[in-house]
């Protein structure tokens, strides 16, 4: 800009500003646009959406839903949200009183930190981690602790949990099915977290982002379905990936009604309200979509993950085979390249295909040899990206 002089000290930067840096994921996918290729390096779900959640949505505009709604979201999204929740995830939410709609996860996740976290607080969670986690802590001066799961097996090492606890400890975040490795919890590591949880008198925040989206016949279990949990457990998803809408920005999160409100509070004051319209059309596909909407989900996804792996491990790049949500971890030793950043961007270069550096998911050090591929995909594009996988030379 032009007359722009250099910054002063009182012209500058956040102190935070420097870490919380432009995601990985977002200049792989602009290289990959540049170079024209195949993008798996973003989750952005582009296949179709269920007609009921489109034509409900547009009938809303039409019909004058274009204003603000009650902070915490429409009565009648709010209630099939409920309804939900109590068949699916077996919580058991007052809609009046502990269901937020939110502006997608991401949202309900901040308006949560906003109003359970102080500054120098710690909150545990286990890596690898969905970035965002990570930088919406450290946004708010929250500090946190990553709890490595072992690689490739992802299991949980409790003696680390336990020793990552502190005095400052006030969260767990649990996110299953896990982005990026796929990790599904079972129950049996649920209850041992919960008890650890409830020993240590701390909240358990949890993305269930990913909980339509499950291989191999694996279970969802949401924590606050466990004994004893509810009152502490604050239990995020939405709708972005399950109807292919991640650029409507609805979510929602359920609460007991002691934290629900002040997490209202916050959302209102950073959003505040999830796109009107947009949540006629999600209470129209909660409502209306049966059963088997979801269990084709889960085999259509199965089958896009069975068709990527198997592109990867043709091409040597051995993948670590995800039990749900839509990512890949893959083993990329093979491709040139100091660090996982400039192996992503050779493979781009050599095939085509974009993927996300795993240090992405990582602390400093870790991930170098790993890559993330989102099979998110039309089959179509799934396809070419598969085939010119398979045909990679280092
Ligand atoms: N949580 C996880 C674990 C994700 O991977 C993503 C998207 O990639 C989100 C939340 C974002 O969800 P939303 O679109 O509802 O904000």
């Amino acid at each position: 800009m032009n007359g722009m002089s250099t910054a002063t000290e009182k012209l500058r930067l956040s102190e935070i500003s420097p870490r919380i840096i432009q995601s990985e994921i977002r200049s792989m996918t602009v290289e990959c646009d540049r170079l024209g290729g195949v993008n798996l390096a973003q989750g952005v779900c582009d296949t179709e959406i269920p007609s009921p959640v489109v034509q409900h949505a547009i009938q809303a505009i039409r019909d004058g839903h274009n204003i603000y709604t009650r902070l915490d979201g429409i009565a009648h999204l709010r209630s099939a949200i409920a309804r939900k929740l109590a068949q699916y995830n077996k919580i058991h939410a007052d809609p009046e009183s502990e269901i937020l709609v939110t502006s997608g996860a991401t949202g309900a996740l901040y308006a949560t930190c906003l109003a359970l976290l102080d500054p120098g607080d710690e909150v545990i969670l286990f890596e690898p981690f969905y970035g965002y986690h990570v930088n919406t802590l450290l946004s708010l001066r929250v500090q946190p602790q990553p709890v490595p799961l072992a690689m490739h097996t992802w299991q949980i090492d409790f003696d680390a949990l336990r020793s990552a606890i502190t005095p400052r400890t006030r969260a767990i975040i649990v996110n299953s099915p896990s982005n990026p490795c796929g990790k599904v919890f079972t129950r049996h590591e649920l209850e041992q977290i919960a008890s650890l949880a409830e020993e240590h008198d701390l909240f358990i925040l949890t993305d269930e982002i990913y909980e339509y989206f499950l291989f191999d016949g694996t279970e969802h279990i949401s924590p606050a379905s466990l004994p004893g949990m509810a009152e502490r457990t604050i239990t995020i998803s939405g709708i972005s990936k399950t109807f292919s809408i991640t650029g409507w920005r609805i979510g929602y999160l359920a609460a007991h009604k002691r934290w629900l409100g002040p997490i209202g509070y916050f959302h209102d004051l950073t959003y505040v309200c999830a796109p009107s319209p947009f949540q006629y059309g999600a209470a129209a596909g909660l409502t209306e979509l049966p059963d088997s909407f979801y269990q084709g989900l889960s085999a259509e996804y199965q089958a896009k993950r069975d068709m990527l792996c198997s592109a990867l491990s043709d091409a040597g790049l051995t993948p670590s085979v995800p039990r749900g949500a839509y990512y890949v971890l893959a083993d990329v030793s093979r491709v040139p390249g100091a660090t996982a950043r400039e192996k992503a961007r050779n493979l781009l270069a050599a095939t085509g295909v974009a993927a996300v550096a795993g240090t992405a998911f990582f602390s400093a050090g870790r991930g170098e040899n790993l890559l993330r591929f989102c099979f998110a995909k039309k089959e179509d594009d799934l396809r070419r990206a598969c085939h010119l996988l398979q045909h990679f030379q280092p």
